[in-house]
């Protein structure tokens, strides 16, 4: 580094320090290094294009004034801006980028720290405050790799969250987005891979956030006009964590800026991990081009656990509750839930909890009444939109000859099952049920169901359309 460009450039930022807010200062001048004076013009250092863009649109005057204070009127000022790992080169590079300002200005060259530390954050969790805060990464270390038991289901995930920890934003898993059905372990899977960096990168800026509270931040800082600092604040961290960015869906605004985030994050080698509840061919109103992003990296999915890994699970999670159960009460929970981590977990507090409070054995018919709830509780309610469809399937003809005034007798049949599987297996009322099937009333809601009954009791074939039609309604 030029000697000459550091007096210089300590000049202006002295000048600069005493005439902007503190904390601006320390975020837009502080990162900046002096490179090189030469003639009339000064070469300055800054971290990212962005950071480049921010200062000529915010601080040109101020720079202007001081350059041309301290080297005179024919000042010129170049940006040496930072290309970290972008698509064109994987080693660091800088581009060089004259200032836009006509007025020749110098400028000394600008270094950023290296010491991620030192540079000071806007943070959104205190918009609309000015003030910056070192950011917290908002992880829970109680999610780590330690914890997340392994099995076929989720191999490919855990084994891609690995390979990011070690050498975030230098695979190319990037972004990685990990998505399956709830309760599949991919908040805990973003998490682990998170806290790993931490531990193995402390210097970096890891920030989770769920695509709700990203939605809302974004919302509140269009509200308060910080929308700039929204962007910028995002734009500085190296490891951005999403969860659940299905609900970004139809959020136009929100995917819009989280696209200029995820370009920038990408382009210079930052590490992006999203999590979904479905796969990106699944996702309804996403943008198409947000979507393309998610393809870049590895999408992995998240299945749902075998046996023997629901059987680890469980005892591992016994394991470091430090509580010991009998095997086959282990083995009738992990036969029984198939689906859902969260519930296995579910069903051992309540068993733990039974025992404890309610002293309690651990016994079969004690965890048999505990997954029966657990079960009965997570059945999905079906829609009578639903019964409809599945009773017009069953018997071959649409919803509106199902809905029809008709007295043919096979379309009254459908109907009054219809009806009867509505009343059944949904809480709707009977004169809710028969608003919604064809505009009738309860009564006729009520003949049906008796109907119904009648005749599966004394008509064979009619017994076997029941039967028929529970199975396929049964979730
Ligand atoms: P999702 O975000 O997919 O809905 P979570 O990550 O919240 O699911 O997981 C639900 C619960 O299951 C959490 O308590 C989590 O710790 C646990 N869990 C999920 N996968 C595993 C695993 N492979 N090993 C141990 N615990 C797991
Ligand atoms: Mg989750």
């Amino acid at each position: 580094m030029s000697q000459n460009a550091s007096l210089v450039w300590d000049k202006c930022l002295s000048f600069i320090k005493d005439n902007i807010k503190p904390q601006a200062y320390k975020t837009w001048f502080e990162p900046i290094k002096p490179i090189k004076l030469s003639g009339d013009a000064l070469t300055i250092q800054v971290p990212s294009k962005f950071f480049y863009e921010w200062l000529e649109e915010h601080y040109i005057k101020i720079l202007r004034v001081a350059l041309v204070k301290e080297m005179g009127d024919d000042a010129k000022l170049i940006y040496d801006v930072k290309m970290e790992n972008s698509y064109s080169s994987k080693k660091p590079h800088t581009v060089k980028f004259p200032s836009s300002n006509r007025k020749p200005l110098n400028s000394q060259g600008i270094t950023i720290p290296l010491d991620i530390d030192k540079r000071e954050l806007r943070n959104p969790f205190i918009i609309p405050g000015i003030q910056k805060v070192k950011i917290e990464s908002q992880l829970n270390p109680n999610y780590n790799f330690n914890n997340f038991i392994e099995g076929d289901s989720n191999r490919l995930g855990r084994s891609a969250g690995i390979a990011v920890a070690n050498k975030p934003g230098g695979t190319s898993f990037n972004p990685l987005l990990i998505y399956g059905g709830v309760g599949l372990g991919k908040t805990h899977l973003a998490h682990a891979i998170g806290v790993d960096i931490k531990d193995k990168y402390p210097e970096k800026t890891v920030l989770y956030i769920s695509a709700e509270s990203f939605i809302q931040q974004y919302v509140d800082s269009v509200k308060s006009n910080t929308r700039n600092d929204f962007i910028h604040f995002y734009q500085m961290i190296d490891v951005l964590i999403v969860d659940d960015v299905q609900f970004l869906s139809g959020k136009k605004g929100t995917q819009d800026v989280f696209f200029h985030i995820f370009n920038h994050l990408h382009q210079n080698g930052k590490q992006v991990i999203l999590t979904s509840d479905k796969a990106p061919v699944d996702m309804q109103e996403m943008e198409q081009r947000l979507l393309s992003r998610f393809k870049w990296g590895l999408s992995a999915e998240l299945q749902s656990p075998d046996y023997e890994t629901r059987i680890s699970i469980l005892e591992n999670k016994l394991f470091r509750d430090g509580v010991v159960m009998p095997e086959e009460i282990i083995e009738y929970i992990a036969k029984n839930i198939k689906t859902n981590i969260r519930e296995l977990e579910g069903v051992l507090i309540s068993m733990i909890a039974q025992a404890s409070f309610n002293k309690k054995e651990y016994t079969l018919p004690l965890v048999r009444t505990i997954v029966d709830k657990f079960v009965k509780n997570t059945k999905k309610e079906v829609s009578i939109d639903y019964i409809q469809k599945v009773v017009s399937k069953y018997f071959e003809m649409d919803v509106t000859t199902l809905q029809s005034k008709t007295r043919k007798r096979h379309i009254v049949q459908a109907r009054q099952l219809a009806m009867y599987f509505a009343k059944r297996l949904t809480k709707a009322s009977l004169a809710s049920i028969g608003s919604q099937i064809g505009s009738r009333d309860h009564a006729t809601v009520l003949h049906a169901c008796k109907t119904v009954n009648n005749l599966s009791d004394t008509d064979r074939q009619f017994r076997t359309y029941v039967e028929d039609l529970t199975k396929k309604l049964s979730l």
